[in-house]
């Protein structure tokens, strides 16, 4: 259900309806607008009823929200979502470009690729500490050291850190090191993460799992906005198919669709879509138009010696150039 206040509502009316949600055991959830303010409920097993409300001054109208997910619809807030990650913004018409390699394997390369990330006119520096790997004998990143570098390419740098967290335990260290926490395609339902997460309010990068649904990863965000956190980007990576020639099967129709059924922003990784370099830009450039509010690619000093995606990692001179595209393709998409 969603109360609809009347345009102007005083402050006392929208704090009694809130009060009133509470009193019937829900959770209210206040969602300012441009033009007048919404309220949320969740927390109901069945129906709620309208006439509990339609008295209370100040409301409007009641309406029930008939998507299973209710928080992140946009039924319930029409306006698109802008994540302010401290003063860079995701999801106000501009396409940003997060960049870096899939783990960060050294100090110095990690501050050789920020600093081609950062003189390409990205804000956000992407590079993993905590790997989820398929093998247990594969590279699972520096960890803390991992998490050390970041921090010190944040200081160097005007880039805003996005780091992976694989669990709870972890997750303290890392939302120290982080501006935004990734939620990887492994964890989309790790649902005690996700709650970790949701209280925290930190900014939320949260990855589409491999097999899931559009709807799937809605719900999984819907986790994060009920308790609270509302700086939530979602991104599409692949999805897994019966096509073997990719890596993944890049899933460009969901960020159309994302966009229609949600206000949050979303991001395309086409690094991890398609798993193969030279596959990249092109996809890359194909989500910026149609409609990514961000692009995140693995960038790395020499690919050939990665320890992790190296096949699907772009080297500087690649990056850089592709940076240059999706900034004009971002400007032309302004401009329609
Ligand atoms: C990554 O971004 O390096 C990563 C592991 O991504 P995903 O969770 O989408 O596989
Ligand atoms: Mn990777």
């Amino acid at each position: 259900m969603l109360i609809l206040m009347a345009q102007g509502a005083k402050r006392e009316e929208i704090e009694r309806v809130c009060q009133r949600v509470r009193e019937l055991g829900l959770v209210p959830h206040e969602i300012p607008g441009s033009m007048r303010t919404a309220i949320g409920i969740t927390g109901n097993q069945g129906p709620v009823h309208a006439e509990a409300f339609l008295h209370l001054p100040g409301v409007n109208e009641c309406v029930p929200v008939s998507k299973p997910y209710k928080l992140v619809s946009r039924e319930v807030k029409p306006e698109a979502t802008v994540v302010d990650v401290n003063g860079q913004k995701i999801g106000d018409g501009s396409c940003a470009m997060i960049a870096g390699p899939c783990s960060v394997e050294s100090r110095e390369m990690a501050m050789r690729t920020a600093e081609v990330v950062a003189n390409s006119g990205a804000k956000f520096f992407r590079g993993g500490a905590f790997k989820p790997r398929t093998s247990p004998y594969a590279f699972r990143g520096l960890k803390q050291e991992g998490l050390d570098i970041l921090v010190e390419v944040r200081r160097h740098f005007d880039l805003r850190i996005v780091t992976e967290v694989m669990d709870t335990e972890t997750l303290p260290a890392v939302a120290e090191a982080a501006d935004v926490l990734q939620i990887g395609a492994r964890n989309m339902q790790n649902f005690s993460l996700l709650e970790a997460a949701g209280r925290l309010r930190k900014p939320v990068l949260l990855k589409r799992a491999m097999s899931a649904t559009i709807q799937e990863l809605l719900m999984a965000a819907e986790y994060l906005l009920s308790l609270g956190n509302y700086n939530v980007i979602l991104c599409e990576r692949g999805i897994r198919t019966f096509e073997t020639m990719t890596r993944n099967t890049f899933d460009i129709a969901a960020l159309a669709m994302i966009k229609h059924h949600t206000h949050l922003p979303v991001i395309a990784d086409p690094s991890h879509g398609v798993g193969i370099d030279w596959a990249v830009p092109p996809m890359a450039r194909a989500a910026t138009v149609a409609g990514a509010d961000g692009i995140m690619i693995e960038v790395h000093p020499d690919p050939e010696r990665a320890l992790s995606d190296g096949q699907q990692s772009l080297t500087f001179e690649e990056y850089a150039k592709l940076a240059g595209d999706v900034a004009e393709l971002a400007a032309w998409r302004r401009q329609r």
